[in-house]
């Protein structure tokens, strides 16, 4: 029996180049439309809060882009990262499905984040840009973004949602240890967040809101711009580099997967595992490939939105995105996943989508737990809430081969550990973990609220 159970490259194997997807879209991606005009927004209208080279990487069709020396250095810290077969989830599950995981876990701050955070500051600097403004969720994109910071002398300030701010006050720490700010958002510091406090001083806050005051902030000072975590195309074209290792690594283990599983909650973890792999689905040589895009229930953005313009935000102070959204007003239940709650998703993700080259499928909270927690006691690591939705629709893929015989690959995109996170696995093991349906009447007002475009 084969017992390999890592795959390693060494760190002269990093990536030297990004994969723009975009080089080989089958139809190119519909255009970001300013929301005054509705025409597209070119990048005058984008540099008060972004590089230029990072507005440049947004509307690329070049199919390889440079990775900077000083960006690609300072990822050998924590890559290449490993990839794992996982034995003893494929025999907890008597499976004949072969399980591997590109786990994102050991970057410092704990998830894939810092792959994109890193580069971002970076060109941030290059501009003489030294301070930055973004939201972050559950916390692991501020935690990312000041680690990031922390190299390059660039002061970053966080605006968290209240939820999270509440429930994780560590990673809030480690912000302020790698040198930043983190604030509760809605918070009294910006227009946008003292109208919510005034409408609802116990506003949970929610992505799209916190992204709301972070542009207001960086769009209201000339010495700082603004970043984004997730969602944009140059942001999934940095976590790319999650992709391109697999392949290499997947080669060492003779194998190519049939199904991809990975959760999306911007959809840039997991869009980095699987834009290298869609490019072979695109070209033909291997068309049978599914790719499984796993939300959460309570936040079902692919499986029950619109897929039309809206904002980014919920103040409406965004371009207008073409993505499925459960429109800029919703405000998703108070799941643990926070990295899983925004009203929107990746343009790309929603475009592949579209063309029928990917597919969605939505988790329930409890269900995901329960995968987490026996991913936990056969492979050993705690995930994020946000993985174990990934972990969940993994499980269920190799015990379906389990009922047909199937000897699958199955590749998981691992995006992080959650040992913030240990309240809410708390709760589930207590038997106290709140479950959260559809919250179909909120989307419903939330859609008949999306904005005009021509
Ligand atoms: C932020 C985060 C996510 C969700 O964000 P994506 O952009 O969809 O990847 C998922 N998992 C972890 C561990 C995260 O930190």
């Amino acid at each position: 029996m084969d017992k390999r159970t890592k795959y390693f490259l060494d760190e002269e194997s990093i990536p030297t180049q990004w994969y723009n997807i975009q080089a080989d879209l089958p139809e190119p991606l519909p255009p970001v439309l300013h929301p005054g005009t509705g025409q597209p927004v070119g990048p005058a209208d984008l540099a008060p809060l972004f590089p230029m080279e990072l507005i440049k990487q947004e509307v690329s069709t070049e199919r390889w882009i440079d990775i900077p020396e000083v960006v690609r250095d300072i990822y050998r810290l924590w890559r290449p990262t490993t990839l794992y077969r996982a034995h003893r989830l494929e025999k907890a599950l008597d499976t004949p499905a072969k399980i591997f995981y590109k786990y994102e876990g050991t970057s410092p701050p704990g998830s894939h984040k810092p792959n994109t955070a890193v580069a971002q500051v970076y060109y941030n600097k290059q501009e003489g840009i030294n301070r930055i403004t973004t939201e972050t969720g559950a916390g692991q994109w501020g935690s990312s973004l000041c680690f990031g910071g922390s190299f390059f002398d660039v002061e970053i300030k966080v605006y968290m949602v209240a939820i999270s701010y509440h429930q994780k006050p560590y990673r809030r720490i480690m912000m302020e240890t790698w040198g930043g700010t983190c604030v509760p958002s809605p918070s009294p510091d910006t227009n946008s967040g003292r109208a919510m406090l005034e409408k609802d001083p116990d506003c949970p806050g929610s992505l799209g809101l916190a992204i709301s005051e972070a542009v207001e902030d960086a769009g209201t000072r000339d010495d700082t711009h603004y970043s984004l975590g997730s969602v944009l195309n140059h942001v999934l074209l940095h976590q790319t580099i999650i992709g391109l290792e697999t392949k290499k690594q997947l080669e060492m283990a003779d194998a190519y997967p049939d199904i991809i599983v990975g959760c999306i909650g911007g959809g840039s973890n997991y869009a980095g595992m699987f834009l290298p792999f869609v490019k072979d689905k695109i070209d033909g040589t291997k068309p049978d490939l599914r790719i499984v895009n796993v939300e959460p229930a309570s936040c079902p953005t692919v499986t029950k939105g619109l897929y039309a313009y809206d904002f980014g935000d919920v103040a409406g102070l965004t371009p207008l995105l073409k993505m499925h959204t459960l429109g800029h007003e919703f405000i998703p239940p108070p799941v643990h996943a926070g990295g899983l709650r925004y009203h929107g998703m990746a343009p790309i993700i929603c475009h592949l989508h579209k063309l029928g080259l990917v597919e969605a499928r939505a988790e329930h909270q409890l269900g995901t737990f329960e995968a987490g927690v026996q991913f936990a006691r056969t492979e050993g690591i705690i995930s994020a809430p946000e993985t174990d939705h990934a972990i969940r629709a993994t499980i269920d893929e190799a015990l379906k081969c389990k009922e047909t015989g199937e000897a699958k690959t199955i590749l998981l995109a691992h995006s992080g550990h959650g040992h913030f996170d240990m309240a809410a696995y708390e709760a589930y093991l207590a038997g106290k973990l709140e479950d959260y349906a559809y919250p179909e009447e909120a989307i419903k007002k939330a859609l008949a609220n999306l904005p005009k475009t021509g």
